[in-house]
């Protein structure tokens, strides 16, 4: 039996190419994927679609699901847009653009791009595809410009939507990001879409290497408002988790990079507790959960500015 839970948004990145693993999909794999969406009653929506009825405050069906790729690598071309034209599955594609410009080995031509959007919507992916945490504002607005405009010049269609490099970004980032209008910014943060989702901070869950599809589908969006943390702390120890969500739970899960899942009590859907814990990586997620329905917060160390 199909269990649907809200909207989703996958992303893929490389496709039949088994020099990277961790961030290739198979081609047997996008076929049982795609299969598996078609069988169990999901529809693959564009993205634009689900960006409209965010906007109108509309409903949002449980079965509609988002692709996305990002990076313009060649092995999209190559060994992907024939499966996804075979299904006929609308997609996104997010464009790095120095990449294409300077005609990097790997990536596709200016010449395929405009092809490949005959079937789909192209959008952007940054200029040099920084870790933006690590830019000044600055260095920041200066890669989307000139990413921005190269864009435009050579595709002829400006970019409605926007994912982050790496999928890093913290406040100042997405403000920066957000200023450039984009109808919509999609992080990574694996999770779902609901009709409170921020269309400045889409959920989206990575399809790559041994990731597992039918788990994905099954997290809700948990609408909550993080008070602490907010951003990665300074002397990298997490001290206090304070969370709110819309819900009256009495308990749930919370999950912290390097240190797996724990049972948390709540106080009326509200989680206030300390931590204390140090945080070894870079990157890290803290994800607060009430059954199956998410929410996360990344907190990534280099942010030299804030
Ligand atoms: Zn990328």
């Amino acid at each position: 039996m199909t269990m649907w839970a809200d909207a989703h948004i996958f992303v893929y990145h490389r496709f039949g190419d088994s020099r990277h693993p961790t961030t290739d999909t198979t081609i047997t794999q996008i076929t049982k994927e795609f299969d598996y969406l078609k069988n169990g009653g999901y529809r693959v929506i564009p993205l634009k679609k689900l960006v409209n009825a965010l906007k109108d405050g509309s409903n949002i069906p449980d079965n509609w699901v988002v692709l996305t790729i990002d990076d313009n690598f060649r092995s999209f071309y190559d060994n992907a847009l024939p499966i996804f034209k075979k299904y006929k599955y609308p997609f996104s594609l997010f464009v790095y653009v120095e990449a294409t410009q300077k005609r990097y080995p790997d990536y596709l031509s200016w010449e395929q791009l405009k092809e490949i959007s005959k079937y789909g919507s192209l959008e952007f992916h940054s200029y040099s595809h920084p870790h933006m945490t690590r830019l000044s504002d600055k260095q920041l607005k200066a890669d989307f410009k000139k990413g921005l405009k190269i864009f435009k010049k050579m595709l002829h269609v400006e970019p409605k939507y926007f994912t982050y490099p790496y999928g890093e970004y913290d406040s100042r980032v997405k403000k920066i990001a957000k200023s450039f209008g984009f109808d919509a910014i999609i992080n990574q943060n694996m999770g779902a879409v609901g009709k409170k989702s921020d269309l400045f901070d889409l959920d989206r869950s990575a399809l790559v290497g041994k990731s597992n599809l039918k788990y994905l589908l099954k997290f809700k969006y948990l609408h909550a408002t993080w008070i602490e943390p907010k951003r990665y702390p300074e002397d990298g120890i997490l001290k206090a988790l304070h969370v709110e969500t819309n819900t009256d739970a009495k308990s749930g899960g919370l999950y912290i990079t390097n240190n797996g899942w724990r049972k948390i009590d709540m106080e009326g859907g509200k989680a206030n507790l300390p931590l204390n814990i140090k945080l070894k990586n870079g990157r890290n997620r803290v994800i607060i959960s009430i059954k199956n329905a998410i929410s996360t917060k990344l907190l990534i160390k280099d942010n030299r500015w804030n």
